[in-house]
């Protein structure tokens, strides 16, 4: 039998099974400690009413034979939601044409599943630190991996310091881990990079959501030349909390053609429909309310929660003279562990001297090596208590 031998390229995803195998083991020694969880980026808001109540009246048309529906014809997404979509990037002054959009169930499987459309042996150049998920997969597809250093004289915003050709290239802003956000300027030297090389920037905007300064581009498309050479990945995840529910979309602009005249948004819907079957109706109703004005502004009110999180956490930072990035403009809080202690030292010493669970950064790559990251996603009085443990 032939199997992917890629496979074995790929690094035991030790990081989240250690955090909880130290954490249990620190439960089952102190069985009343109450631990707060700062670590995993996963949202603890309840869905927006508005978008309860949309999902809610899908499910009772799906309950009535006039208005049942049965597959997604086409399998990319209804009308209604692209639209929308479309209409929600026109709110921000840029213009998407709904027939760009392709709906799915989550930025984890588009930024997975894209790769089908470039073949296998891809060279893609990744930051490092970054979400794992850009190397796993791309280790799976063979690709060659060519890493860009994000550190703190960058501020974790690598430029397009790359000597060779490439494929592909990742760019997650605001940043996972490090909640870093690129500037126009920078994003701008990426997209002349990727024009002069011929590669195509892979954009993934799930914190886009999170971006309070008006300066800062929340969508790629706000760079000029980028619907020639780049893809943009977002999520309900972050701006709607729909990590359970499930639902995302990737835009392919058509101008984004392969050196043979083949246009990109093909292949991908292609993909897609062959090997995707679409997104439940409900989802995509609640998607769609998610983006309505009353959802939107619910929404609104859910990552003015999480940032105050932020706030709360970076205030304790500050006054305990701890360096840390993000926080402003992203959930998550990038720190530079204090007194020089590597990543897994500080989050033992918070496991065990304050109760908190954080993420080390050496899990996102060998330049979050002596940084953690602490999310803000947790409930306000949980955040307010870790304050107070990390002051105390
Ligand atoms: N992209 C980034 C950078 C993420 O951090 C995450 C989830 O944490 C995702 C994508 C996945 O989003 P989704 O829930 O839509 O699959």
């Amino acid at each position: 039998m032939k199997i992917n031998r890629n496979y074995f390229n790929l690094q035991d995803s030790y990081l989240f099974r250690t955090i909880a195998q130290r954490v249990n083991a620190y439960k089952a020694a102190h069985p009343d400690a109450e631990i707060i969880r700062l670590g995993i980026g996963d949202v603890t808001r309840p869905l927006a009413p508005a978008i309860v109540d949309a999902m809610s009246n899908a499910v009772r048309e799906m309950g009535d034979a006039a208005t049942f529906r049965g597959y997604d014809d086409g399998g990319v997404g209804y009308d209604f939601l692209r639209d929308a979509i479309a209409a929600y990037y026109k709110s921000r002054g840029v213009t998407i044409d709904a027939d760009e959009i392709i709906v799915s169930d989550g930025a984890k499987s588009d930024v997975g599943n894209i790769l089908d459309i470039f073949g296998g042996g891809a060279t893609v150049v990744v930051p490092d630190p970054v979400y794992p998920v850009y190397v796993d997969t791309n280790i799976m597809a063979g690709s060659k991996i060519i890493y860009v250093n994000g550190n703190e004289a960058n501020g974790f915003l690598p430029p397009p310091d790359v000597s060779e050709n490439a494929d592909i290239v990742y760019i997650c802003s605001p940043n996972n881990p490090t909640g870093a956000v690129f500037t126009r300027e920078a994003l701008k030297a990426w997209v002349d990079w990727a024009l002069r090389v011929g590669a195509v920037i892979l954009f993934d905007a799930a914190y886009e959501a999170f971006i309070s300064d008006a300066s800062l581009p929340r969508s790629i498309y706000e760079i000029d030349g980028a619907r020639r050479c780049a893809i943009e990945i977002c999520s309900f995840s972050k701006l709607a909390g729909f990590t359970g529910v499930r639902c995302g979309y990737t835009i392919v602009p058509r101008e984004i053609v392969s050196a043979d005249g083949k246009a990109l948004f093909d292949l991908w819907k292609r993909r897609q429909t062959t090997k995707f079957n679409g997104v439940s109706y409900i989802t995509q109703r609640g998607a769609e309310a998610a983006l309505g004005e009353s959802g939107l502004a619910q929404c609104r009110e859910n990552i003015a929660y999480y940032r105050e999180n932020a706030r709360i956490i970076g205030a304790a930072l500050t006054k305990l003279g701890i360096r840390y990035f993000g926080g402003d403009n992203a959930p998550y809080i990038w720190l530079r562990c204090p007194d020089g202690l590597g990543s897994w030292d500080y989050f033992d010493y918070l496991l065990n001297e304050k109760n908190i669970v954080s993420t080390p950064g050496e899990g996102f790559g060998k330049n979050g090596e002596g940084f953690l990251r602490l999310t803000a996603f947790g409930s306000r009085e949980n955040t307010e208590k870790a304050a107070e443990r990390l002051l105390r």
